[in-house]
């Protein structure tokens, strides 16, 4: 394993451009993700060019091996770093329900098996948990963002990875259209009820979503850690110009 980083990280990676700007890949095929952390890293003033999988050389995506998102991120960023030589950022995200022992974790999105979609993750998380009242069934989104520096001959200089969670628990029935995933099940515990009702994730706006979410979390988390080891610098982005409106993208899929 690379270097931690914790305590180096005011060294500035070797590959960069320098203080003035500097490039990152986005390990991900995902044009909204893309898009999103390029806004974020603007209204943030960092001076990073972010690209994506689709701006390099292709390689075989890794498989995800680890038993923990944050293994899995360093996985996708580590081999996005080595296979193209400049800094990577990747994540990995899912749902944990301690009545499920953590399960679906890194599982989420084939929760049902290879081929399954949303509906079907879903329902088969409705009909483990049919047992189990609302109160009961606490959990949380986790994203985990990690971010590798190539150096050396070929190989990684530093590796860091940031996570971050957002409590709340599964209904006992799907409301709203937005978001993907299990956001019409999930009922975040920082979302005010309306009319007595709680509300799901798929009923906020991309924009609350993505300001209280484990994702915009994270991406708020990792910056300053871009910033420290690249030695470029920015604002510290405010919460509110944090909107990463991935989870509003209705072709996004499980992979990266
Ligand atoms: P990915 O890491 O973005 O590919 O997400 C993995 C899986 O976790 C998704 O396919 C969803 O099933 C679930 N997931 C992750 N984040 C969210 C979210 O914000 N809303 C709903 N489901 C999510």
């Amino acid at each position: 394993m690379e270097q931690p980083v914790g305590a180096t990280m005011s060294a500035p990676a070797e590959q960069t451009t320098g203080p003035e700007r500097a490039t990152l890949v986005l390990a991900t095929n995902n044009a909204k993700k893309l898009r999103e952390l390029r806004a974020v890293v603007e209204a943030a003033d960092i001076p990073l060019d972010i690209i994506g999988l689709a701006d390099v050389e292709r390689y075989p995506e890794p498989a995800e091996t680890e038993r923990t998102f944050e293994g899995n991120a360093i996985i996708k960023a580590r081999e996005c770093a080595l296979r193209t030589g400049l800094p990577a950022l990747a994540d990995d995200s899912g749902i944990e329900i301690d009545a499920l022992n953590g399960c679906p974790g890194v599982r989420s999105a084939r929760w049902a098996g290879p081929e399954c979609d949303d509906d079907a993750n879903n329902e088969l998380l409705l009909r483990q948990l049919s047992d189990i009242p609302l109160g009961e069934r606490q959990g949380r989104f986790v994203c985990a963002m990690a971010f590798a520096v190539p150096g050396g001959q070929g190989g990684l200089r530093q590796c860091e990875v940031f996570r971050a969670e957002w409590p709340g628990e599964p209904a006992l029935e799907p409301a709203g259209e937005n978001g993907f995933g299990y956001d019409p099940l999930f009922l975040p515990d920082d979302v005010e009820p309306v009319d007595g009702r709680r509300l799901a994730s798929a009923e906020l706006s991309p924009e609350h979503k993505n300001r209280i979410s484990h994702r915009g979390q994270a991406v708020v988390g990792i910056l300053p850690v871009i910033g420290g080891l690249l030695n470029i610098t920015g604002q510290q982005p405010k919460p509110e110009i944090v909107a990463p409106t991935v989870g509003d993208d209705p072709a996004h899929s499980p992979e990266a």
